[in-house]
C-alpha cells in the first residue's frame, strides 16, 4: 500500500495520512458562493482537491471514497446581484451551477459524490444552531442567534492565534448585540426582500458558516478525514466550522486533516478586476487554451506554494501534452499507474515531482507508463484531446524528406524509398499530395502524431 503523507494545518506538520475507515475515505471541500463564473483562483481548490480524490481512489479502491464539495447558494452577494440585475435568485444560482459544472469538467475535474445546496439543508442548520443554544454555545440576541468564542477554549487552535489578538488584528463587525466582537452569526433575520426561512427565532436565513458544519455532519458524519478549501478560508471561516462542529458534537473529532491551497496570482501580481488581470476559466476558455493545459499548469506548482499563472507557462504546457499525446496509445490508459507516480502523491501531493517523472518516462521510452500515469491524473480521458491530435503539427520536416527521396528517385529511378515513406505518412493519417510543384502533407482525421515520429 503507497504510503500517504499530508501537511495537516491542523498541526503545522506532514503526517502519516491513515483513514478512519480504509472502505469509506471521506473528505470535505468548501465550494463556491454562486452568483458569477469560477475565475481561474477558484479552479485552484477544484482541481488540487480533484488530485487528491483520483489519488485516495487509486489507492483505496473505486467507490471507497466520498467527496462532499458544497454550492452556496444563499449568501448576500447573490442577493444583491440579483437586485442589481432584477434576476430572481433561483435564475441566477441555477445558472452559476451550471456554468460551474461545465467550466470545472473542461479542466478535468471529477463530480464529487455530492454537491449539497445550502438552501436544501436549512433544517439540518436549525437543528446544529438550537442545539448550540441548548449547549450553551449560542444566544440569541436581536433577532441574530450569535455564537459565543469564549465557551470554546480551543477558539483560534487552527489558524494558531487567541481571541484578542484576533481582535485586534482583524476587521471584525461591530455589533451591540454581540457580547464579545469575535462572536460570529449562526442566524440572522430576512426581511421580507430577502430570502427566509421559518424558524424558532423568527423568519430568516444562515450565516455562513453553518452549512459546512451541518451539511458535513449529515453527509459524512462527526468524525471524517479531510477537510479542505483555499488558504483564505481558513481563519475565519474554518475556525467557525471546527468551533460549531466541536461544541454541536464533543464527541467527534470533525476534521482529521485539513488541507489549504496557496493562492493564484497572474503575472506575478494578485487578480484582481482593478488590476485588468482578472479572467474567468470560461475566458481563458474561449480564448483557445484547452482545459487540459489549465489543469497542467496548475499541477506544475505544489498546492501548498503560491502559483503564478503566465502565458508563457501556457506555451510550454502546450508543448509538453503535444509531446507527450503523441505518445500515449489509448489501450495503455488504463495500465497500472507505476509505484513512483503515486509515492510522489503520497508525499503531500507532491505534483511538481510527479511531472518531473513523466518527463523521464518519455526519455526513457516508458510510453505505457506515462499514458496509465497522465489517466490518473485527469490528462486523459477516454480519449485523447482533440486539440492535441489534429495539429498544429510541423510536417515540413517530413515534405522535405519525401521531396529529396522523391528527386533521387527521379535520377535513379529506384522510387521505393519514396514508397516506403509514402506508406507510413498514410499509415500515420497523413494525406500525401504530390504534383509537378511539390509535396503537401495534410493531417487527416485519424492522425496520429506518435506514429509520424517513427516515420
Ligand atoms: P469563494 O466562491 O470565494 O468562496 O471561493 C471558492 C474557493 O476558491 C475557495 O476554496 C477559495 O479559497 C478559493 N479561491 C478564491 N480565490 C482564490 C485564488 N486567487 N487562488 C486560489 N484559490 C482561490
Ligand atoms: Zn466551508
Amino acid at each position: 500500500m503507497t504510503m500517504i503523507r499530508l501537511y495537516n494545518s491542523k498541526t503545522r506538520s506532514r503526517e502519516e495520512f491513515v483513514p478512519i475507515n480504509p472502505k469509506n475515505v471521506r473528505m470535505y471541500v468548501c465550494g463556491p458562493t454562486v452568483y458569477e463564473r469560477a475565475h481561474l483562483g477558484n479552479a485552484r481548490p477544484a482541481i488540487v482537491f480533484d488530485i487528491l480524490y483520483r489519488f485516495l481512489t487509486e489507492v483505496f479502491g473505486a467507490g471507497q471514497v466520498t467527496y462532499v464539495r458544497n454550492f452556496t447558494d444563499v449568501d448576500d452577494k447573490i442577493n444583491a446581484r440579483a437586485a442589481a440585475t432584477g434576476l430572481s435568485i433561483r435564475d441566477i444560482t441555477d445558472t452559476t451551477i451550471a456554468w460551474y459544472m461545465e467550466d470545472m469538467a473542461a479542466v478535468g475535474v471529477l463530480e464529487p459524490t455530492h454537491m449539497p445546496r445550502a438552501t436544501e439543508w436549512i433544517g439540518a442548520m436549525v437543528d446544529m444552531i438550537a442545539d448550540l443554544v441548548e449547549k450553551g454555545h449560542a444566544y440569541v440576541a436581536d433577532g441574530h442567534v450569535l455564537f459565543s468564542v469564549e465557551s470554546f477554549s480551543e477558539y483560534g487552535a487552527l489558524s494558531g492565534r487567541s481571541v484578542d489578538d484576533m481582535i485586534a488584528g482583524a476587521r471584525v463587525e461591530v455589533a451591540p448585540y454581540k457580547r464579545n466582537p469575535m462572536d460570529f452569526v449562526l442566524w440572522k433575520p430576512s426581511d421580507k426582500d430577502v430570502p427566509g426561512w421559518d424558524s424558532p427565532w423568527g423568519r430568516g436565513r444562515p450565516g455562513w458558516h453553518i452549512e459546512c458544519s451541518a451539511m458535513s455532519y449529515e453527509l459524512l458524519g462527526e468524525s471524517f478525514d479531510i477537510h479542505g478549501g483555499g488558504n483564505d478560508l481558513q481563519f475565519p471561516h474554518h475556525e467557525n466550522e471546527i468551533a460549531q462542529s466541536k461544541c454541536a458534537h464533543p464527541g467527534g473529532d470533525f476534521a482529521r486533516f485539513w488541507m489549504h491551497n496557496e493562492m493564484l496570482q497572474v503575472e506575478g501580481k494578485k487578480m484582481s478586476k482593478s488590476l485588468g488581470n482578472f479572467f474567468t476559466v470560461r475566458d481563458l476558455l474561449d480564448s483557445g487554451v484547452p482545459g487540459e493545459v489549465i489543469r497542467f499548469v496548475m499541477l506544475s506548482t505544489h498546492y501548498r506554494k503560491p502559483m503564478d499563472w503566465t502565458a508563457e507557462k501556457a506555451q510550454e504546457a502546450d508543448k509538453t501534452l503535444r509531446k507527450w499525446y503523441a505518445k500515449v496509445d489509448a489501450n495503455d490508459t488504463s495500465g497500472p499507474v507505476p509505484a513512483e507516480i503515486l509515492n510522489a502523491l503520497g508525499e503531500d501531493l507532491n505534483t511538481p515531482r510527479v511531472l518531473s517523472l513523466l518527463h523521464e518516462f518519455v526519455s526513457a521510452g516508458r510510453f505505457a507508463d506515462l499514458a496509465s500515469s497522465l489517466t490518473l491524473l485527469g490528462l486523459v480521458g477516454d480519449h485523447k484531446p482533440e486539440w492535441a491530435v489534429s495539429p498544429d503539427v510541423d510536417l515540413s520536416r517530413h515534405a522535405e524528406r519525401l521531396t529529396a527521396a522523391r528527386k533521387a528517385a527521379m535520377m535513379t529511378k529506384d522510387f521505393s524509398e519514396v514508397d516506403r515513406l509514402k506508406a507510413r505518412l498514410l499509415d500515420a493519417g497523413v494525406e500525401v499530395r504530390m504534383s509537378k510543384s511539390g509535396v503537401e502533407l495534410v493531417p487527416g482525421s485519424d492522425f496520429d502524431a506518435g506514429k509520424l515520429e517513427e516515420v
